[in-house]
């Protein structure tokens, strides 16, 4: 992998996601050497995955270059690759690109799609969890209504324009409340020749309520928000099959659609040789002590999203956000500085919970801080003022900025773009309806 052997101890980390990124930044300056690996060479601020998919956001504003992040560090090192294996009796990993042997190795590759065993969904939804995905679900979108101009059949056309979102958390109710204001202010401008008042928003939900996590306030009024947006948010059904056209549901429920969006979970995204079961929660998370560590190793850590720390009042761990993510990289960094210089015993891990947030639409949001509970335009604000803080570099704090007050005034999302063309199979003929409320 061409880098150096010095006398400093090296810590691998794996993940240049938000964990990833606090730890190297608190570590890279101190007398060690760093090495972060990662199959993508840029951080993606996945809570504004979906204004990508909605066009409203191009991707290198929420995308920044992992080398240019930490380029101020000279003991630093990224390397663009994929970790295979992780040897721990001889201390290394394996990667597409050779192997490194580590002193210190702190996994941090967050979370991946859960289907929860279901193939067929898994073969035929649109998933939304790194950049290439939201860009194919915005190609196919943006295809799916050129293909409903080009066809004669009312019930294709349905089936084209009828959107179908699996999970009410924060990204499912994102995604609907940005899907229904297209359908509002930008189809029938784009579309002059379709009838796209028949095109329809939905929202599955296996529980009885929407942003689980968040208070009964938020949930009631985020579901206010979805109705007064046109989206119809339909509880208590899970989605057990979708062939590419018609998705079924624990309910008499049914939807033809050429667009089945699985926001319904994820879980740990381990790496062979730390993903025996002995290691793991269900999650498929990694078990780890109140120093991040994994269970009977001194040298291994996990954080963020794969990293399952159970504690008494934390009997299922961490919720899987960025801020749990950010403190554990931070804090596990000063443990092993404290581990690695002797400087003491490392620092139980304590969680501060600042708040859960989602944005439903144009000044509609809803926000839980610890004090205080509130929705609508105030939530909003804080919403966006909260994204644009957390944005890594100046530009794209800059862009999105930009982007958002233009997109405000305008009523518009002008990235709603096809550059990478998404090709679907083609739909199976079906003639069933979806049954409406
Ligand atoms: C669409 C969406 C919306 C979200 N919205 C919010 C929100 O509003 N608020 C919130 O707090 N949280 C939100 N989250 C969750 C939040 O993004 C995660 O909790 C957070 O990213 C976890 O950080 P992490 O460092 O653990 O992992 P990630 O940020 O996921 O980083 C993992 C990194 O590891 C790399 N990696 C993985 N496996 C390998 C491997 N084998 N080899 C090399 N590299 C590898 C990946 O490329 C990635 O860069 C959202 C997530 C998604 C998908």
């Amino acid at each position: 992998m061409n880098i150096p052997q010095t006398s400093y101890p090296r810590v691998v980390i794996i993940g240049g996601g938000f964990g990833g990124i606090a730890l190297a930044k608190k570590l890279a300056k101190q007398e060690m050497q760093v090495v972060l690996l990662d199959k993508h060479n840029y951080h993606t601020f996945q809570p504004l995955l979906y204004q990508v998919s909605t066009g409203g956001l191009e991707p290198d504003s929420i995308a920044y270059p992992i080398r240019k992040i930490l380029s101020k560090y000279p003991n630093f090192y990224f390397r663009l690759a994929l970790v295979e294996a992780i040897d721990t009796a001889k201390k290394k990993v394996n990667t597409d690109i050779g192997e490194l042997k580590y002193d210190y190795l702190v996994l941090a590759t967050g979370s991946r799609t859960n289907f929860f065993g279901n193939k067929e969904i898994e073969a035929n939804s649109m998933i939304m969890k790194t950049v290439p995905e939201a860009l194919n679900l915005r190609s196919l979108i943006l295809e799916n209504f050129e293909e409903a101009l080009l066809t004669d059949s009312l019930d294709e056309q349905d089936a084209l324009m009828n959107f179908v979102i699996v999970g009410a958390g924060p990204t499912g109710v994102e995604l609907a409340g940005a899907l229904a204001e297209i359908k509002k202010g930008i189809l029938p401008k784009d579309y002059p020749d379709l009838d796209t008042r028949r095109a329809q928003i939905n929202i599955v939900q296996s529980g009885d309520t929407i942003l689980k996590g968040m208070s009964d306030k938020a949930s009631i009024k985020a579901e206010d928000f979805l109705e007064e947006l046109g989206v119809n948010v339909w509880k208590n059904t899970r989605v057990i099959g979708y062939d590419g056209d018609m998705v079924t549901t624990t309910t008499d429920l049914t939807f033809r659609t050429a667009t089945l969006i699985w926001a319904a979970g994820v879980h740990g995204e381990t790496v062979h040789g730390l993903d025996a079961k002995e290691l793991l929660v269900p999650g498929n998370r990694v078990k780890v002590n109140q120093y991040n560590q994994v269970t009977g190793f001194n040298d291994i850590f996990a954080i963020g999203d794969v990293a399952c720390m159970v504690t008494p009042d934390m009997p299922n761990g961490h919720l899987m956000v960025a801020q749990v993510a950010l403190q554990q990289g931070a804090h596990l960094g000063d443990n092993l500085l404290r581990l690695i210089e002797k400087k003491g015993s490392m620092k139980p891990f304590a969680y501060h919970d600042k708040g859960t947030m989602a944005t439903i639409g144009r000044n509609k949001a809803v926000v839980d801080l610890p004090r205080y509970k509130f929705q609508g335009f105030f939530a909003w604000f804080v919403w966006m003022f909260v994204h644009l803080f957390f944005l890594i570099g100046f530009r794209n704090r800059a862009v999105v900025f930009i982007n958002w007050v233009y997109n405000y005034v305008r009523f518009d999302r002008e990235a709603r773009l096809i550059i990478r063309p998404y090709k679907k199979p083609k739909m199976k003929v079906n003639t069933m309806k979806q049954k409406k409320a």
